[in-house]
């Protein structure tokens, strides 16, 4: 590993006095490290300077309020994120998608705003954050901005931030009334594996049962996590069939750019997210007493 500085700033403000001498060579933010130590390591990314994030205060905050929703400050560790009450209550998906990165330990280091930031098509947590729409803000010396989460990515390991930038937190917005949400991941292995293919799937009823909203986000099928806009269409303002939600999973897959790899061919992958999109939708709705004959 190449030698570096090691900061670790316990304000935003000593924060981004660090960020503004990143012309002088890299500033690498380093939340749970369990990406970032190891693309230092093998050469893949430089550092001049890699700055410790997790003693700013800002980026610990976890907090729910029922009109603002949920805020997750971008250095909150996994196991935080899906322990937390109104995340299970409100949030399902999001907690289904922080229980599967790694392992326990790996949970414990490892946050959402390090998992959005290393920008992996396969990242896991976040399809579940795409369905809630949720909004990333990010702070530098230059002031402050927002952006939501679909417009992050701008391809593998690539995102919106400024070298100067750095994700403070996510906001997700207030769980629209009866709605529920589920993720699903396909690993050849039972555990400690990276996606072939994952989809996220909320879907919001009104009292007669019709789908008011669906919101479908998959992932490892693009260069980017995406959401799969004319499946959420063609499911909006129906009443639930099997056969509507085997046409959404078809429909969804006009959202995906996957590519062969060593854990599946572009076919396999197709496949796959016809299959989880209409699981992860069948789940959520029986989740809100719906059940498909
Ligand atoms: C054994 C193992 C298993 C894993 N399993 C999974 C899995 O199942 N699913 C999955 O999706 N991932 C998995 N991962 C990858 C990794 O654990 C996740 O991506 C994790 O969420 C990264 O979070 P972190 O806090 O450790 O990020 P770090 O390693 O600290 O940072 C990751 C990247 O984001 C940048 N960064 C971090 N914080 C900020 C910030 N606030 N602002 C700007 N940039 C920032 C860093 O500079 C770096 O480029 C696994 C990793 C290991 C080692």
């Amino acid at each position: 590993m190449r030698p570096f500085d090691y900061k670790a700033p316990k304000r935003l403000q000593e924060a981004y006095a660090i960020l503004s001498q990143a012309n002088g060579g890299p500033v690498r933010p380093l939340a749970g490290g369990t990406d970032l130590i190891d693309q230092l390591r093998v050469g893949r990314k430089q550092a001049a300077i890699v700055m410790d994030v997790k003693h700013i205060p800002e980026l610990q905050r976890l907090e729910y309020d029922p009109r603002k929703g949920l805020l997750i400050g971008a250095a909150v560790p996994c196991y935080r994120v899906y322990e937390n009450p109104a995340v299970s209550q409100h949030y399902p998906a999001i907690r289904e998608g922080a229980m599967l990165i790694g392992s326990w330990q790996i949970q414990h280091r490892a946050s959402l705003g390090g998992n959005i930031c290393n920008a992996a098509p396969s990242a896991d947590t976040v399809p579940p954050l795409l369905v809630y729409e949720a909004v990333a803000l990010i702070g530098g010396p230059r002031g402050e901005r927002q952006v939501p989460l679909e417009r992050f990515f701008t391809g593998p390991g690539q995102t919106v931030l400024g070298p100067d930038e750095i994700l403070l937190g996510i906001q997700v917005p207030p769980a629209p009334p009866r709605s529920r949400s589920r993720y699903q991941r396909f690993i050849p292995r039972e555990e400690m594996d990276i996606a072939v293919a994952g989809a996220a799937s909320l879907v919001a009823v009104d009292e007669q049962g019709v789908i008011r909203r669906a919101r479908i986000a998959l992932a490892a099928v693009a260069p980017t996590p995406v959401r799969a806009h004319e499946a959420e269409a063609l499911l909006e303002g129906q009443r639930p069939t099997r056969t509507l939600l085997e046409q959404a999973g078809e429909k969804a897959v006009l959202a995906t750019k996957p590519i062969t790899d060593v854990r599946g061919s572009i076919g396999y992958r197709k496949e796959l997210v016809k299959v989880l999109t209409r699981r992860t939708l069948v789940q959520a709705l029986a989740d809100l007493g719906i059940h498909l004959d």
